[in-house]
């Protein structure tokens, strides 16, 4: 398979999606129907601003139904069009299929450039799609249920599940119709910090392999390792911030809307995104040199490259220039087909989007279970977990008394021992594990099938797989 011309953003996820399940043996019709996407659906709306009337184009398209509630986000942009929903969408089935979140594949989105209305104006905007949605089952606990994705974020979650609940007065279960909500109105700790803390597992897991390691050209630990992030939004931001401050990573360099800042000491992360909120992008930052044309920076010299704002920024066009031997798709979709048959014959290893950004979705289910169980996560456990601990501690308080200078406990050992697991903690432990045993099952296919040579084709063999075996549960 050569591809000579960009295909278009579906069609990039449909050949991805045809590579690797040519290697699977499914039965007649099924690799067909998996593939398809279910349904979209397109609205039109109209909203009184500013004394006329402005129309607005929404679209929330259902990939696959074989789990309910199907789920995905919805994202605010001018370039949203059906093809990338429908994408999305598709990326939204073997995501959740892959790290065994109990969800269908749906995504939504408006088009629209949120930075050129006030506050209020989103507000009716974004109620007036909810209700357009809702009225449909397209928002839903039981349903579909979005999240925040692009342009979208907490305060948006907030109005389209005060939208849902009074259109649902009685409907125990309406905070569960959208995840992605602020804590006080039904939201989950960790979960703006999600995806990106998701991809800085994800690298972490990554690095414990030196087989996997070394297909990429890298040895040793994250500590010291180069990173370019494009995107210094919700995700970027994030994982740049874990990475740098965690784990000892230098972000040599942040491409945003308005150029790119390089720096061959390290970025300081948060300097950089308050210099970004209070003057809406990155020139003028003094501490870096300042790129005119960030798009530049992806072909800059680095170990880790982190695409993570929108999709094929990585395509025909610039992939045999990129540099980095290890790519780690936190947006959805960076990487073009094209550019990922380029990249793979380069030897550069890809941690494919899939499994990548996964950490949203991952930490949405949780937030809905919360909401379904309308309990905060570690309420009941807590402190009989602490008087437990404190058992030990006191016994070996005692020895302590008893063995004189010969031993004692570590200085931070009891507060670190002795406090129980809160919500963030359970949150970020869930989340540990699935991105964990998830990479572990790639890894598996990648390394123990001879005709499996990429992580993205091995993601794809698990989740379809994943798939498949649901469908075959339901009799189809
Ligand atoms: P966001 O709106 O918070 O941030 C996007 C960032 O990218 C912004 O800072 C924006 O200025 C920047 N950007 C936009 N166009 C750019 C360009 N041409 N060049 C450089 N920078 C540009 O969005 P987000 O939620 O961080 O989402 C980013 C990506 O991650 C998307 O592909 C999204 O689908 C994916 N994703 C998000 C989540 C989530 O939980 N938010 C979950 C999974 C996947």
């Amino acid at each position: 398979m050569t591809i000579r011309t960009e295909p278009s953003f579906r069609e990039s996820v449909d050949l991805m999606y045809n590579r690797a399940v040519k290697l699977m043996d499914l039965p007649p019709g099924l690799e067909e129907k998996i593939r398809v996407c279910n349904a979209t659906y397109t609205v039109r709306f109209g909203v009184r601003l500013r004394g006329s009337m402005h129309t607005f184009t929404g679209y929330r398209s259902v990939h696959s139904e074989h789990m309910e509630p199907v789920k995905g986000g919805i994202r605010y942009a001018t370039g949203v069009n059906q093809d990338e929903v429908e994408a999305l969408a598709a990326l939204m089935t073997y995501k959740c299929a892959l790290v065994e979140a109990p969800f269908g594949g749906s995504k939504g989105g408006l088009c629209i450039d949120p930075r050129e209305y006030e506050e209020h104006e989103l507000e009716l905007i974004t109620r007036r799609f909810a209700y357009e949605l809702a009225k449909r089952d397209l928002i839903n606990p039981s349903q579909n249920v979005p999240a925040p994705d692009m342009g979208t974020g907490e305060r948006e979650m907030a109005w389209i599940a005060d939208q849902y609940a009074r259109m649902n007065t009685t409907d125990i279960n309406a905070k569960a119709c959208v995840t992605g909500k602020p804590l006080n109105a039904g939201g989950i700790s960790g979960r703006v910090e999600a995806t990106g803390r998701g991809v800085q597992y994800a690298l972490r897991e990554f690095f414990r392999y030196e087989e996997d390691k070394a297909a990429a050209g890298l040895a040793g630990k994250l500590d010291g390792k180069r990173i370019i992030v494009q995107g210094l939004g919700n995700v970027g931001y994030h994982a740049a911030k874990f990475l740098s401050e965690e784990d000892g990573a230098r972000i040599t360099g942040i491409i945003e809307r308005d150029g790119g800042l390089f720096s061959v000491d390290g970025l300081d992360v948060e300097a950089v995104r308050n210099w970004i909120v209070k003057h809406g992008g990155v020139s003028g930052y003094p501490d870096a040199q300042f790129v005119e044309d960030g798009s530049q920076l992806l072909e800059e010299e680095c170990e880790i490259l982190i695409p993570a704002a929108l999709e094929g920024v990585i395509n025909l066009s610039n992939a045999e220039r990129v540099k980095a031997p290890l790519i780690i798709e936190a947006a959805n979709g960076p990487v073009t087909a094209g550019a990922d048959e380029i990249l793979r014959k380069k030897g550069c290893v890809i941690i494919p989007d899939m499994y990548a950004n996964a950490g949203g979705v991952t930490v949405s289910y949780f937030e809905w279970v919360k909401n379904l169980s309308h309990i905060r996560f570690g309420r009941m456990q807590r402190r009989q977990e602490e008087a437990r601990h404190q058992l030990v501690i006191d016994e070996l308080q005692r020895l302590d008394d008893v063995m004189g200078d010969t031993w004692s406990m570590s200085p931070d050992f009891k507060d670190k021992y002795l406090k129980g697991a809160g919500e963030l903690e359970l949150v970020r432990s869930g989340l540990d594990d699935t991105m964990r045993a998830a990479y572990q099952s790639m890894r598996e296919v990648w390394h123990s099938r001879d005709d499996v040579t990429d992580l993205r084709t091995a993601a794809y063999l698990v989740s379809i797989d994943k798939v498949a075996k649901s469908y075959h549960a339901k009799g189809l």
